[in-house]
């Protein structure tokens, strides 16, 4: 063998090495956040902490040999696909080494908390989980072994599973008062931490079968654009083809998630960041007046998370509807959600009218769920409308089916932005919705809710004038 290629394969086995070492450090690192969180051992994680830069040193070396290796060497097409490969490795392996950090910095912010038994053992299984992908997507690029780098995707379906019942549960306690918003929203950080440090593994498993054959999704579903572009209809797909297919949609489905997570955390971080900061004044203020004063903007933060954890609750589980359906009166979800909101409205000096009650009219549903949206739509014609105004909710019968609609004499909606407020935290006055303690999330729900039931939400508005929504739902009898 002549001597570039040796010095290519030293210079690639000593990427493969050093990386190997990372994703182990990383995988133990798991590991000890974990005891240091459960223990509360500040010292521990502030170590873990300061230690997150030898993984950054390795890092550092795995992308330096990557770049040598395109630079001085000669690499042929398989030596290429390993680079690139290590390169995107190292960036998934190196965020996971951050995403530790990340939960040591939440072990001195949850001081103080004491979460559950059931929540703990969570935590202990989340773990176990996560170190076990790490490692497996290791021994999966040791081995070149593209079927165990695919095996990862199902030991991150049980890292999924625990995760969602972890979240359960510390809104559980949080509900309960065993939790102060504070450390409940700490630890459900540290839980997404845990679940994101999954992804990478997943991610890594992906660059482990683009090495061993050239697997790679995104290449070949821009090939399959390109070809729709130019005219020529794909034969039909194989079975291959289906399958890649179907792990596109779940991309596609993974990014509209990792978007949305995204916005919830920016949401988060407002009232959180001006907690933490009312928590400090408040601890340093001996003034009794000014203590109450604060006690009060806390609370009102308080809330406000509260409000969007319910909310982003609420819209999980529409996202998962498979509750039991019964005949369900439209009175009743009419007057149970004007009784909601009376309390609200006469704060407010918002009158409540109700028009075309009592109707025979019977839709098959989830009573709560309907609820919950009709109460939506008058909670934001009060919050959009000033006092002295009226809102004004209405029956209709229609073709198939029944409208129930929310007039109000508010603010009103631009109309360019008519379409856009059923989407997730997208508002028209940002300043207004949250002054009046507006989620971002209310119509998303409605609009949710609307399709679950096999209907749809009309919107029609004229600033300065007022704005009606309209929930058209089929009678209950109508579909099987
Ligand atoms: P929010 O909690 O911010 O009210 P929603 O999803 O309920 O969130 O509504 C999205 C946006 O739509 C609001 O921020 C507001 O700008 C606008 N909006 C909703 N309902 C009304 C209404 N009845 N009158 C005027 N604007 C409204």
């Amino acid at each position: 063998m002549n001597d570039i290629r040796t010095n290519l394969d030293e210079r690639l086995n000593l990427i493969e090495t050093r990386l190997l070492e990372m994703t182990e450090l990383v995988a133990e690192r798991v590991g000890l956040v974990t005891s240091a969180m459960l223990e509360g051992d500040v010292d521990a994680a502030d170590a873990l902490v300061a230690g997150d830069d030898d993984i950054d040193l390795l890092s550092m070396q795995v992308e330096e040999g990557c770049i040598d290796t395109l630079v001085r060497e000669q690499p042929v097409a398989s030596d290429l696909r390993f680079v690139v490969a290590a390169l995107h490795m190292n960036s998934d392996v190196e965020r996971s080494g951050d995403l530790v950090t990340n939960i040591a910095k939440a072990v001195g912010r949850l001081q103080g908390a004491h979460p559950d038994d059931r929540v703990r053992d969570l935590v202990v299984r989340m773990s176990v989980q996560a170190q076990l992908l790490m490692r497996r997507g290791a021994e999966a690029f040791r081995s070149r072994d593209a079927e165990l780098a695919e095996s990862i995707d199902e030991l991150d379906d049980v890292l999924d599973d625990l995760h969602y019942r972890y979240i359960q549960h510390v809104i559980t306690d949080a509900r309960r008062g065993d939790l102060d918003p504070q450390q409940s929203l700490q630890l459900a950080l540290v839980g997404r931490f845990y679940e994101r440090i999954g992804d990478h593994a997943e991610n890594i498993g992906e660059r482990v079968r683009y090495i061993v054959d050239g697997w790679m999704p995104e290449a070949q579903a821009a090939e399959r654009a390109r070809a729709r572009a130019s005219g020529v209809e794909p034969d039909r797909p194989t079975r291959g083809l289906a399958v890649i297919d179907s792990i596109a949609q779940e991309r596609r489905v993974d990014a509209i998630r990792r978007d949305f997570v995204a916005n919830v955390s920016h949401e988060l971080k407002t009232p959180v960041g001006a907690m933490s900061l009312l928590a400090e004044t408040l601890a340093g203020d001996q003034d009794a007046s000014d203590r109450s004063r604060l006690t009060d903007m806390l609370q009102k933060e308080a809330k406000r998370v509260e409000n969007i954890i319910d909310d982003l609750l609420e819209l999980t589980r529409l996202e998962e509807a498979a509750d039991a359906r019964s005949d369900v009166r439209v009175d009743e979800v009419v007057e149970r959600a004007v009784e909601a909101v009376q309390a609200f409205a006469d704060t407010h000096g918002v009158a409540v009218a109700v028009v075309g009650l009592p109707t025979d009219e019977v839709i098959r549903g989830e009573r709560r769920q309907l609820v919950r949206a009709v109460a939506n739509l008058l909670d934001n014609g009060v919050r959009y409308s000033d006092a002295g105004q009226t809102i004004t909710v209405s029956v209709e019968p229609i073709e198939d089916g029944v409208a129930v609609t929310v007039k109000d004499e508010g603010v009103g909606i631009p109309r360019a932005e008519l379409e856009r407020v059923f989407e997730r935290f997208y508002r028209v006055d940002r300043a207004r919705s949250r002054e009046t303690g507006g989620t971002g999330l209310g119509l998303a729900i409605v609009r949710h809710v609307a399709q679950n039931h096999g209907g749809r939400v009309l919107v029609e508005s004229k600033p300065g004038e007022g704005s009606s929504f309209t929930m058209q739902l089929p009678r209950s009898g109508g579909e099987s």
